[in-house]
């Protein structure tokens, strides 16, 4: 497998592992310490083995393929990338606040609207090159070390040229049309968006049922209250982006817009979200 830049190639023994920062269904994830340069990473660790079981070559080719090429503030780094007999090896920026899974949720609502509004730019900015991210979640959304927002794992995500109607995300986040297995387009982002933002404004995802099939149900009917500890304005937000027909969804162009993310105290926040090297 070539590396992005055809850069001299790494193997294992160039780095230090320190602690196991996360796994999920194809990778553990290490940070690492680089021993020439003494740079911090995150490595990301996938067996081959694990990959035809759960994925496909052709599926990591697309996430390291799709991820090197996004440089964005809010999106997480793939330096680069190297492979041995066993396993394949992700060199990923380190992203020392954890996931957003691990938050005490709900958090409060000028929190959830600073995390909400640079997952939004994040998401703008793959669409705007063409790619949809298709699997949003708590997980998958990482605080850097600025504490800002660093959107990561594209295992999920595609070039969306065209409607596709591959089956892909997690449960909870599934969009209606994906639900029923609809052709589908990078609206299924702004669908998931809209689940994030109720999980950390509200504590709970919305559609969540005891079974798999409940949940299917109220996905595509649409099913689910927002408490009335949500503000107007938020709701609004919400319910603007949790809509069946995905023509009537707001779009991520709407979503930056929007009176709720755009309320004043977010001055700070967008300059908490500039930096000089961006
Ligand atoms: P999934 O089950 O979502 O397909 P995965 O196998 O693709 O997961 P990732 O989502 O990339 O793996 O990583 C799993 C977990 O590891 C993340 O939820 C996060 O907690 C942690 N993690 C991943 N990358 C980093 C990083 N760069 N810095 C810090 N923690 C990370
Ligand atoms: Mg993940």
């Amino acid at each position: 497998m070539r590396n992005p830049n055809n850069a001299p190639a790494f193997c294992k023994s160039d780095f230090e592992f320190g602690k196991l920062l996360g796994r999920g269904a194809v990778g553990r994830v290490w940070l690492v310490r680089e021993k020439r340069l003494g740079r911090i990473l995150a490595l990301k660790c996938m067996r081959k083995r694990d990959i035809l079981r759960y994925s496909s070559p052709a599926v990591l080719r697309r996430e390291l393929c799709v991820h090197s090429t996004l440089r964005h503030r809010n999106v997480l780094r793939l330096y680069n990338w190297f492979s041995d007999s066993d396993n394949i090896y992700l060199l990923l920026e380190y992203a020392p606040g954890g996931d957003l899974f691990a938050l005490h949720r709900p958090v409060s609502e000028p929190r959830a609207r600073k995390l909400v509004a640079q997952t939004v730019e994040a998401l703008a900015f793959c669409h705007s090159r063409g790619i949809a991210h298709r699997d949003l979640k708590l997980e998958n959304i990482l605080l850097g070390a600025d504490g800002n927002v660093r959107l990561a794992d594209f295992g999920w995500s595609a070039k969306d040229t065209q409607r596709r109607t591959t089956l892909c995300g997690t449960l909870d986040y599934l969009a209606p049309e994906l639900a029923t297995q609809k052709p589908h387009t990078r609206a299924v982002d702004a669908w998931a968006l809209g689940v994030l933002a109720f999980e950390l404004l509200v504590g709970r995802a919305p559609f969540t049922a005891p079974g798999r099939k409940e949940t299917l149900q109220r996905i595509t009917a649409c099913t689910y209250t927002i408490p009335q500890s949500v503000s107007p304005l938020a709701r609004q937000f919400l319910s603007s982006l949790l809509q069946t027909d995905p023509a009537k969804r707001m779009s991520l162009a709407d979503a930056r817009r929007h009176p709720w993310i755009l309320k004043p105290s977010d001055s700070i926040q967008s300059k908490e979200n500039s930096s000089p090297k961006d």
